[in-house]
């Protein structure tokens, strides 16, 4: 396995909801500093200053964790931003992380890079099988690119990079913007306040048939750091939490997480996305990870999360 005793790791997007969770995780291992910028100090969508940043930092590791990250509504509303800043970063990043010889690259990406009618659950061999879910095509052809550079960038560089596909991830540092933000963090805002002010129902978008498998993010940096450690190769790794939920039965188990019993309201006029992504994780099983935050556990943490940091802002 890879050793990360004494390494640089740089962490690019470490004040997101998945960098964050990284940088809790690598606190556990032996490396010798967790190298960070914020996205004010660096913009990773210029190269010049990336290049820069990296000349002088010389990771390494590099976790690729920054992004430009929405729910379905903020997805669909600026593909081209979604689209542009993500194919910047992910490009620049890895071709900087080339420049001074990184000796690990790890992307990390979602899901929805898989098309919308893809076999469930989805084998990581489903990618490019077909059309994309139209909501969020911008970000998804932005990660499939990102993928695609590590490939290439091993077999014709021979950088050792790899890529994690999550599915529909949660936990601290989510974005609780009530427009922006995905589903988890939306609902658990909503239910909140109207528990909070008494409402006697709470909007939830679409129809409440659409399957999503939730990861806590916490699961995915364990992840990350296991793949980063024992798996070396150009396919990409799906991480999930091998099971998914109808939309309407996360939006039940957050009232009581939350502790609110009033009505659920579907808005029919919101779109649904995609009916269902379960990913096919037995590639992660058989190298020897599993998943460790139930739903349950995971959402009243994150609950706990939202109460301490964000409610009393809302
Ligand atoms: P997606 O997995 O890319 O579709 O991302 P989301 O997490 O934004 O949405 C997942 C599903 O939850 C979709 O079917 C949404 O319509 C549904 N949903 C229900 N209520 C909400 C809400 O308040 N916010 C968001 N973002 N999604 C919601």
């Amino acid at each position: 396995p890879y050793d990360l005793t004494g390494k640089r790791v740089w962490v690019a997007g470490h004040r997101g909801m998945v960098g964050s969770a990284l940088v809790r995780r690598l606190a556990r291992e032996p490396v010798a500093d967790v190298v960070t910028a914020t996205s004010a100090e660096v913009d990773l969508r210029r190269q010049e200053p990336t290049e820069r940043f990296v000349a002088d930092e010389r990771p390494d590791v590099v976790l690729l964790a920054a992004a430009k990250v929405g729910g379905i509504e903020a997805n669909r509303t600026a593909q081209a931003e979604f689209l542009y800043d993500n194919l910047m970063i992910a490009a620049n990043v890895i071709e900087a992380a080339r420049r001074v010889g990184v000796e690990r690259f790890v992307v990390l990406g979602s899901s929805c890079v898989y098309p919308r009618e893809a076999p469930q659950p989805i084998a990581e061999s489903s990618l490019l099988t077909g059309p994309l879910e139209p909501t969020n095509e911008g970000y998804a052809v932005a990660k499939i690119a990102a993928l695609e550079l590590a490939k290439f960038y091993r077999r014709q560089h021979g950088m050792d990079a790899i890529s994690l596909m999550p599915s529909n991830l949660y936990g601290p540092n989510d974005n609780f913007d009530p427009t922006g933000s995905h589903v988890l963090a939306a609902l658990l805002r909503k239910v909140h306040l109207a528990k909070v002010t008494g409402a006697p129902s709470v909007p939830v978008w679409g129809t409440g048939t659409p399957r999503r498998e939730f990861l806590h993010v916490d699961d995915l940096a364990d992840a990350t750091v296991h793949a980063l450690c024992h798996h070396a190769g150009e396919e990409h790794l799906n991480v999930g939490w091998g099971d998914d939920v109808t939309i309407r039965a996360v939006a039940e188990l957050i009232c009581e997480v939350v502790g609110y019993d009033g009505e659920l309201a579907f808005d029919t006029s919101m779109p649904d996305g995609m009916p269902r992504k379960l990913l096919d994780t037995s590639r992660m099983q058989a190298l020897g990870w599993q998943p460790r935050i139930g739903l349950r556990e995971g959402l009243t943490d994150a609950y706990r999360w939202f109460v301490d940091h964000v409610a009393e802002r809302v």
